[in-house]
């Protein structure tokens, strides 16, 4: 009463009051608003949120931190210590955590800990300190959620990736990882020995363009845009390694793709073909002389013939030369002008005699082949004048179909007259020791699926069904005379060039095909 009254007789301390006590209602209602929204939020977190005291005990907890220690009772949880259920490894670094928040900073860890159910589980929590009207700190509040699964899928890629280093480290052929430009990102240790480094810092982070021989580089830039356009490649190619040695390497290459399907790197596994290229130069080398050496037998079979044809011009020339001076010896200046025409007749002789002489001078010449673009009719008038004197001694006619606009064809010039004489003179043997004495042979050339195509046939008594099995081995020959080398040696000259050689029976006879590349789309 006397507190109403003494108010009622000073209005101003009245309204000092109401103010100070409705600042004070709202404040604690606030508070109690604020602490209600905490509980609430504290309780339905849908992860485990706990509190805890300086000492490890738990305080507080919700029911996803229960669920996560499998207990639907918080009276096992609450009040005990957290160093009950986190795995004795982890106390120390716990412990620590528990200091650093007590004295006000913020911590972050995993640890395992085993469950009322016995189960060891991955956690990671974060913790921070909680404080009091005061700012003092009251406590350790901790969010804290299960990563068993992520935990086991990062171990798994840990384990997978180490599996794969194991394997790319151990792997006997380099492997190696470059980007776009070059730039080598990685390369395993049988890489390294591939270009004689000493250590990964020789090679890492060079340019593989510093390594390759400067006639593949552009050819290898290719390959590298068509893998960075999502394709596999090969290529074969030379390297100079760090201590300046050649060496013939061969490499297959795909894109390597990130976790969105874009190509990152390229990826390439490489191997040394050194040995397996110096065994076929070798290989080459002794198919070259072997082809010489079948060239001069050959020559050898036709070189009556072509000292027969030799002889003509030969007699020519001498009758010419003759008439020329009598008829310079009758002193008639009429006579000039058969004198110059008798003349001519003498230079185109020469040249004639000289173009045979040319001819076969190339032909028993020792060289290395070489591929070049060549055009068929020409190849088979180089043949069908060596073959000529031969033809006609035995009365045999070739009867030449040569389709129009042919696509040259990409061969060595001499080592596929060497073929076609080889086709040639067969048939004309098979047809001059046939009973039936057939007296033409087939030639006709035509262009298919990218190949010019060759068919020589004849019209003799063909090949035996037992024999056609052997007939491009080498060293098989029914002739008393023969080497049996000339088709064996035919067909590895077909296919060094990309292209084939095959029999095929016919009735009478035999056709013989030879297809060559061309590189180009024909007519
Ligand atoms: P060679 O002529 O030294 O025997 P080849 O390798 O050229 O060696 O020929 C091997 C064999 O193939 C010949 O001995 C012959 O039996 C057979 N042959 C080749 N071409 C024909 C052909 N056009 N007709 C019948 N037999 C052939």
């Amino acid at each position: 009463m006397v507190w109403v009254w003494s108010v009622r007789r000073n209005s101003r301390l009245i309204r000092e009051l109401a103010d100070t006590h409705a600042r004070y209602t709202a404040a604690l209602h606030q508070q109690q608003a604020t602490g209600e929204l905490f509980r609430t939020l504290f309780d339905a977190a849908p992860e485990c949120v706990k509190l805890q005291d300086a000492e490890g005990r738990i305080e507080r907890i919700n029911a996803a931190g229960l669920a996560l220690l499998e207990t639907s009772q918080p009276s096992r949880v609450v009040g005990e210590s957290v160093f009950n259920i986190i795995a004795p490894e982890y106390h120390e670094a716990y412990r620590q955590l528990t200091a650093d928040v007590f004295s006000g900073c913020s911590r972050f860890m995993e640890f395992e800990l085993t469950t009322f159910r016995g189960r060891r589980r991955w956690l990671e929590t974060h913790a921070a300190p909680l404080r009091g009207e005061q700012g003092q700190i009251v406590g350790l509040m901790a969010v804290t959620r299960d990563i068993d699964e992520r935990r086991y899928m990062t171990q798994q890629l840990e384990e997978q990736r180490n599996r794969l280093h194991t394997v790319i480290e151990s792997e006997p052929e380099c492997v190696k990882l470059h980007d776009h430009e070059g730039k080598i990102l990685e390369m395993n240790p049988a890489g390294l020995a591939l270009l004689n480094a000493q250590n990964p810092e020789q090679v890492i982070g060079r340019s593989v363009y510093e390594f390759l021989d400067a006639d593949y580089r552009e050819a290898y830039r290719q390959l590298t845009e068509d893998v960075f356009n999502g394709e596999r490649r090969s290529m074969e190619f030379e390297v100079k390694t760090i201590d300046g040695e050649h060496r013939w390497l061969e490499t297959h290459a795909a894109p390597l793709l990130d976790s969105n399907s874009q190509v990152s790197a390229l990826l390439a596994i490489t191997r040394d073909i050194d040995q397996r290229k110096h065994t076929e130069e070798k290989l080459r080398r002794q198919r070259n002389e072997l082809a010489h050496v079948c060239r001069l037998s050959t020559l050898g079979e036709l070189a009556s013939g072509l000292a027969h044809e030799l002889n003509q011009p030969l007699c020519a020339l001498s009758s010419y030369a003759e008439t020329a001076r009598a008829l310079q010896h009758q002193g008639d200046p009429a006579n000039r002008q058969r004198i110059d025409q008798i003349l001519l007749k003498i230079v185109h002789e020469t040249e004639r005699a000289h173009g045979i002489i040319q001819r076969l001078r190339e032909y028993v010449r020792k060289r290395t082949p070489q591929p070049r673009p060549h055009a068929v009719p020409h190849l088979i008038d180089g043949v069908l004048d060596i073959i000529e004197p031969e033809r006609r001694q035995q009365h045999i006619h070739i009867d030449l179909v040569i389709q129009d606009g042919l696509p040259p064809v990409l061969v060595d010039r001499v080592q596929t007259e060497q073929v076609l004489l080889n086709l040639i003179n067969n048939a004309l043997q098979a047809s001059v020791s046939s009973t039936a004495r057939p007296d033409k042979l087939e030639l006709s050339v035509s262009f298919h699926n990218d190949a010019v195509c060759i068919a020589l046939r004849d019209f003799a008594d063909g090949i035996p069904e037992d024999l056609r099995s052997q007939l491009f081995t080498p060293f098989f020959t029914t002739k008393r005379d023969g080497i049996g080398m000339g088709l064996a040696l035919s067909r590895s000259i077909a296919e060094s060039y990309g292209g084939q050689l095959v029999y095929e029976p016919a009735n009478p006879g035999s056709i013989f095909r030879l297809l060559l590349p061309t590189g180009k789309p024909g007519p």
